[in-house]
């Protein structure tokens, strides 16, 4: 690596490693990775995966492309040697802004996965040039800025690959772009992003605007442009056929250049459909074979053996359904198509409910996914067992041989590896390096249970962790953080279901208490990261309201020694990695059944942070795995919550009226306090929210949760005792390991090999 590395410098900027800049090693780091990869080994095979997605959250790439390649540490030494640090290099590089939450770093993490197990599978998704949005707050309040992450050098390599895309007025030429996945130890597989040369970022106004109706221009500007009108409808239609009808055509492509059989398509290529975004990959494939000539009958399938579908929600607002107009509208060609699976679907079944074309003439595209895919699978086990039970039973009534579940799971490489170096050379030290390839032998640390110096080495690792991150927010965001404080921790998208507005809650009381001089016996810091979808009024004033909280709190010297908000700007995988690594308790209270599955808790769970959840998503088989004692686990199970949505009883309203300590923290919510410091139009619309309505039924948990959380800042005062619930969650994560979930996938639904 250093002569490499020398020789680049030289070549490209006349400069020693020492005199070269941040940008300048950064560069030629980047440059070296990229050549080493396009020379390596391709994993092939007679079948070949393509994961299909909307967003892939991959995070920024230099680190975790030398650890796959084994270049980490040997890097690392060259650039110390030559007065400069790793960690300097990697804040130069820019976080590619290809995702929202889980679900794209979900799709991140299989990438990684699937190279590191040697099995041929590629990505395919769209390169948004400004990706999500970069948050900024601005009194308060949340701000949107376009996030352009693309640089003139960067891991996207332009290939000769190009199709034609037919729209109802025009046709777009596509490019792609390649973006390489090395697996840790072994081949590498390819990211494929989609564009189309003519757009046009001079386009974007203010913020994050922009003419919603100059597609040429627009397609592959922003992830989730603001769906809140019509043309944004038909931009997201126009996005999701671009992504698939790109794909089908390289699939058809590599499919034939092979000289594969297409009637025998499903011998050799699986699809797996990330969400319903992907779902007309299913149509498109089928007028494509029709177009080569196939019937209606042999196309159709072809197509149902070749393609898989995997469910991430069960909010029923979350499961795209297009009307018919807007369809012709955009791909009036792909209608025919659409048209013929639903009268079958309606030759079947009279089951309004598994219709594809419901009697408002939209189409549901979930249910196109089930009746034309070979496989639907949940996220976690409670996820799946939702999904047959209640929200897809018509389906699973059907066709009980479809449904499967895959548990969730996260690359350790980047979660454990690259984001926490000390504790993944400790682990190493006791236990060695093998867990990084097969994780279930993490369990191994289970010996050191009672071990005193690791318990003791655990909590000094966890302190180092914290004022890392103390440094790193006070660079970033000029704020002070105190490590010896506890460091509570919920970092995801911003969701009422997610229930950000129930902690908020909790900061109302735990000030109150202060303030009634019940003074805790350490300081509390907790710390929120949220993004809100632009159009999610609600949300916007949940972030409104912990902003304002942050700042009473920062403001009144009774308080501000005892606890402290601190809320992340542009939360990001990025920030994900120095947060995770530095938390006590992590924070997983969805509303019990809404949660799919979380990632984010798994995260945690490996880096030693104690779970205070619901029983929901996998944080149900995160509690078997560690057992009573090492999780913090309250609140209505989702027996209760379906039962009360079934029988519409929960009433907010109720509990206000009833429960005083209830009601004195929902009227904080508009207090004279907060009306000081924050806009009344956002809190007394959230007060009138959570007073009235309160979907998520943040009041039915909160009192539970206040006790269970207290509880937990008494019990983390015994050292020994928190430690070894730390290491117990460490040890048990490794069922959370990608690399399992994988092979699942591999085993049940892809067969590769
Ligand atoms: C893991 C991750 C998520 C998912 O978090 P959940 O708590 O599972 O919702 C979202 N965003 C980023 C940046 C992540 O790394």
């Amino acid at each position: 690596m250093e002569k490499l590395l020398e020789q680049v410098l030289q070549e490209r900027y006349h400069k020693t490693i020492r005199e070269a800049s941040s940008q300048e090693i950064y560069t030629a780091l980047l440059l070296i990775t990229k050549d080493k990869m396009k020379h390596m080994k391709r994993n092939e095979g007679k079948k070949k995966l393509y994961y299909i997605s909307a967003e892939f959250l991959i995070g920024k790439l230099l680190s975790n492309n030398l650890i796959n390649l084994g270049l980490f540490e040997e890097t690392r030494e060259v650039l110390e040697k030559n007065g400069h640090h790793l960690t300097d290099i990697e804040e130069i590089e820019q976080e590619p802004s290809l995702g929202n939450g889980g679900l794209g770093r979900l799709a991140a993490c299989f990438l990684d996965s699937i190279a590191t197990l040697g099995l041929n599978g590629d990505g395919v998704g769209l390169n948004y040039h400004d990706g999500l949005f970069r948050q900024t707050f601005v009194d308060h309040k949340q701000k949107e800025e376009k996030n352009p992450w693309i640089t003139e050098d960067s891991w996207l390599t332009r290939t000769e690959t190009t199709f034609q895309v037919p729209f109802k007025d025009f046709t777009l030429t596509s490019v792609m772009y390649d973006i390489e996945i090395p697996g840790y130890k072994n081949n590498c597989n390819r990211l494929h992003l989609f564009d189309t040369d003519t757009v046009d970022e001079s386009i974007i106004g203010d913020g994050i605007s922009f003419d919603k109706n100059d597609i040429k221009k627009n397609l592959t500007l922003f992830l989730y442009p603001d769906d809140s009108d019509e043309a944004g409808q038909l931009l997201r239609i126009y996005q999701q056929y671009f992504m698939v009808s790109n794909a089908a055509q390289l699939i058809l492509k590599e499919a034939e250049d092979n000289g594969y059989d297409l009637y025998r398509l499903y011998d050799h290529v699986a699809i797996q459909i990330n969400d319903t975004h992907p779902t007309m990959v299913i149509p498109e494939l089928i007028r494509l074979l029709m177009e080569k000539g196939f019937n209606m009958d042999t196309a159709i399938d072809v197509v149902r053996k070749t393609c898989a579908y995997t469910n991430h929600t069960i909010l029923a607002e979350a499961l795209e359904k297009w009307p018919v107009a807007y369809l012709e509208k955009v791909v009036p060609h792909l209608m025919p198509v659409i048209r013929e699976l639903d009268a079958r679907v309606k030759k079947d079944y009279s089951d309004e409910r598994v219709a594809i074309i419901d009697k408002d003439d939209r189409v549901h595209m979930a249910h196109i996914d089930i009746h034309y895919g070979y496989a639907v699978n949940g996220v976690a086990a409670l996820h799946t067992e939702i999904l047959k039970e209640s929200e897809l039973k018509p389906f699973y009534d059907i066709y009980p041989e479809k449904f499967n579940n895959k548990t969730n799971g996260i690359t350790f490489r980047r979660w454990l590896k690259h984001c926490n170096h000390d504790l993944a050379a400790y682990l190493e030290e006791l236990i060695g390096e093998e867990y990084l390839e097969d994780a279930t032998k993490l369990e191994k640390l289970l010996d050191y249970k009672d071990d005193e110096t690791v318990l003791k080495k655990l909590c000094q690792i966890k302190m180092h962790s914290k004022e890392e991150l103390r440094d790193y927010l006070k660079m970033t965001q000029n704020v002070e953080i105190d490590p010896n404080a506890i460091f509570d921790i919920q970092i995801k998208r911003l969701h009422e279901y997610k229930r950000q507005q129930m902690n908020a809650l909790y900061a109302i009381y735990k000030y109150k208490e202060i303030k009634k001089g019940n003074l805790p016996k350490r300081p509390l810091t907790m710390i929120f990261g949220a993004k809100a979808a632009p159009a999610y009024t609600i949300a916007k004033d949940i972030i409104h309201l912990i902003l304002c909280l942050q700042e009473l709190i920062e403001k009144d010297p009774d308080v501000n020694k005892y606890m402290k908000i601190v809320m992340v700007e542009n939360y990001n995988v990025t920030k994900a990695e120095k947060l995770i690594p530095a938390c006590d308790i992590s924070e997983q209270i969805s509303l019990a059944s809404k949660e799919a599955s979380g990632t984010g808790n798994m995260k945690f769970m490996l880096n030693g942070a104690v779970t205070l959840g619901t029983e929901d998503g996998a944080n149900v088989e995160i509690h078997q795995l560690v057992g009573d004692e090492n999780i913090y686990i309250f609140g209505k199970r989702s027996e209760d919550v379906i039962h009360l949505y079934e029988e519409e009883t929960y009433s907010a309203e109720t509990l206000y009226q009833e429960d005083e300590m209830i009601r004195e923290l929902v009227e904080f919510i508009k207090g004279e306090e907060l009306e000081a410091i924050g806009d009344m139009e956002n809190l007394e619309r959230l007060y009138k929210e959570i007073r009235s309505k309160d979907w998520f039924m943040a009041l039915l948990d909160v009192k539970e949760y206040i006790e269970t959380k207290e509880k937990m800042l008494a019990d983390y005062e015994d050292e020994a005792a928190w430690s070894r619930k730390a290491l117990v969650n460490i040890a048990k994560a490794g069922y959370f390991s990608a690399d399992r979930t994988i092979a699942e996938y591999n085993r049940d639904i892809w067969k590769l090999s």
